[in-house]
């Protein structure tokens, strides 16, 4: 529940806000705004205290200054299918909502980009692209719903991103709003500009540097041939041998992709995919490119596959039997709902060549604790995606899924990985940013979230564990910090 102060500041900013957008760009019935309470981490939730739907940058701009002059949080919202809990509102701020926002300015074939706005879903990219033979590379599993805005804030992968790169590699250029309510451009139209790569850091940073108001994505040629394959493996050391053997092998493919027979199964239950019988895992490679390499590559694959124990290959003729291939493992997700009441999708990396041995000890983990883990996941640059099944009536299961999950981010700090591959932090893995980084490396990142928002109020209690500078709360460091007082940094 927001505080008087807090509500007095909220009632003042929806009549300021009606008055500039218009009265259906504010959103303050308690019942539409319980609408919005959480991103696709449903696990926590927030009402927000106001929700504006801008439509252009300008409002966006508004809304900003409106927050900034009162001093109330704000956090960005794309299509809310975040799975981090990056998007989670505050019942003292505003909820700044970008659906409306959803023209595509400009497609420049000659130049290869495109101008578009944040609320623009991933896949209408693709499609606005795809008559002149072009399309937009990043393509996370939900593509269909996302927003390009969440994904610039996300740095957001999938798939083919492999080979292709994740949003970071395909973004040209961003319009932002600061925190202090100025309109900027990071990066540009151009390959390249002069100075710090201040795009490269606002990708990724989960909204917490600012609201990005257009983005200009380069769009790629569509290739001339794809092919994909499908391999039944006895087991998941069968299937990440093969994964490893691959790349080692120099082959680059567009995607490799796997389900360990816990994740088959819920596909099996859901959508009837049809694949191999008794397979412990199963991997989905899809090669494109010029018709010759892939045709010689498409051959080593198999052989690959085959030499590390795949017991089934099936070769997709055409594009109907490759929408087959990949229908089971794009409703993975949802399938798992189909043999567990309650799931936690995990997120971490791992080296890939640690695959078979990192999937053990989950396995093992498991078979531990009785939870069970179901493994879908971006095989080919190392992405896991564990779901933790757990049903929420059984006392102690959500939290022992919880415990779970948290031991397998443990796994992959160990492996030299990450806990976090493409979701983002959000609030959901705040708790974990300790485990990866020391105090002094926190500390450093927030003297840049500080660069870009000192005031502390652009999507606050994200990504960060404690809270500290920017004139937030302070946590566990007191006094002065280290890059201060050593006269490398200054606060603001
Ligand atoms: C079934 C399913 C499959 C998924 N598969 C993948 C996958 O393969 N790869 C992958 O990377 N992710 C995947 N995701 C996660 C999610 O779709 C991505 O993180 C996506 O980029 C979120 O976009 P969104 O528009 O829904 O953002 P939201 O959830 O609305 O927001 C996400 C974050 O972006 C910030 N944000 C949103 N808009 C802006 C803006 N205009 N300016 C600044 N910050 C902003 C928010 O504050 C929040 O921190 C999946 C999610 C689901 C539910």
């Amino acid at each position: 529940m927001a505080d008087p102060t807090a509500s007095e500041a909220l009632s003042r900013l929806a009549h300021r806000f009606r008055a500039a957008l218009g009265e259906r760009a504010v959103i303050s019935d308690p019942v539409e705004l319980a609408t919005y309470s959480c991103d696709g981490l449903t696990h926590y939730t927030a009402t927000p205290g106001l929700v504006v739907l801008p439509e252009t940058t300008e409002q966006v701009q508004e809304v900003v200054r409106g927050c900034a002059e009162l001093g109330v949080p704000y956090v960005a919202r794309g299509s809310g299918t975040g799975l981090s809990g990056g998007a989670l509102p505050r019942a003292d701020g505003v909820l700044v909502v970008t659906t409306r926002m959803r023209r595509i300015i400009e497609i420049d074939i000659p130049n290869q980009r495109a101008v578009v706005e944040p609320g623009v879903i991933n896949l209408e990219v693709t499609r606005a692209a795809a008559p002149h033979g072009f399309y937009y590379a990043p393509d996370p599993s939900s593509q269909q719903v996302c927003s390009i805005g969440g994904n610039v804030a996300e740095n957001s992968g999938g798939a083919h991103c492999l080979k292709y790169g994740f949003t970071v590699h395909h973004v040209l250029g961003l319009e932002i709003v600061t925190p202090d309510g100025e309109v900027v451009w990071l990066g540009g139209k151009t390959p390249d500009s002069p100075g710090y790569d201040l795009a490269g850091v606002f990708v990724g940073s989960e909204g917490t540097l600012g609201i990005v108001t257009k983005i200009v994505v380069r769009l790629l040629r569509a290739p001339q041939v794809v092919r994909t394959l499908l391999a039944g493996f006895r087991s998941t050391d069968e299937a990440g041998g093969a994964v490893s053997a691959i790349i080692g092998a120099g082959v680059v493919p567009a995607a490799i992709e796997m389900m360990d027979a816990l994740a088959i199964e819920a596909a099996e239950a859901s959508v009837h995919c049809d694949y191999p019988r008794g397979a412990g895992a199963v991997l989905i490679v899809e090669l494109d490119g010029p018709s010759a390499d892939v045709a010689q590559q498409f051959a080593e694959v198999e052989r690959h596959c085959r030499e590390h124990g795949a017991f089934e290959v099936r070769v997709a003729a055409d594009d109907v039997e490759r929408a087959e291939i990949w229908k089971g493992r794009k409703s993975a997700f949802a399938a798992v709902g189909r043999i567990s009441p309650d799931y936690l999708v995990q997120d971490g990396v791992i080296p890939r060549t640690a695959l078979p041995e990192v999937l053990r000890d989950i396995a093992e983990l498991s078979a531990r604790s009785g939870v069970r883990v179901a493994n879908v996941f971006h095989a080919g640059d190392g992405n896991l995606h564990p779901l933790v099944l757990f049903d929420e009536s059984v006392p102690g299961q959500g939290e022992r899924a919880e415990e779970v999950s948290g031991a397998i981010l443990d796994l992959c700090i160990r492996h030299g990985g990450s806990i976090t591959g493409e979701h983002g932090v959000g609030v959901d893995k705040a708790k974990f940013m300790p485990r990866m980084f020391t105090s002094e490396d926190l500390d450093t990142m927030q003297l840049v979230r500080c660069a870009f928002d000192p005031a502390g109020i652009c999507n606050p209690g994200k990504v960060f564990p404690t809270p500290r500078l920017c004139g937030e709360v302070p946590g566990k460091r007191k006094g002065v910090h280290p890059l201060v007082e050593a006269g490398r940094a200054e606060l603001f």
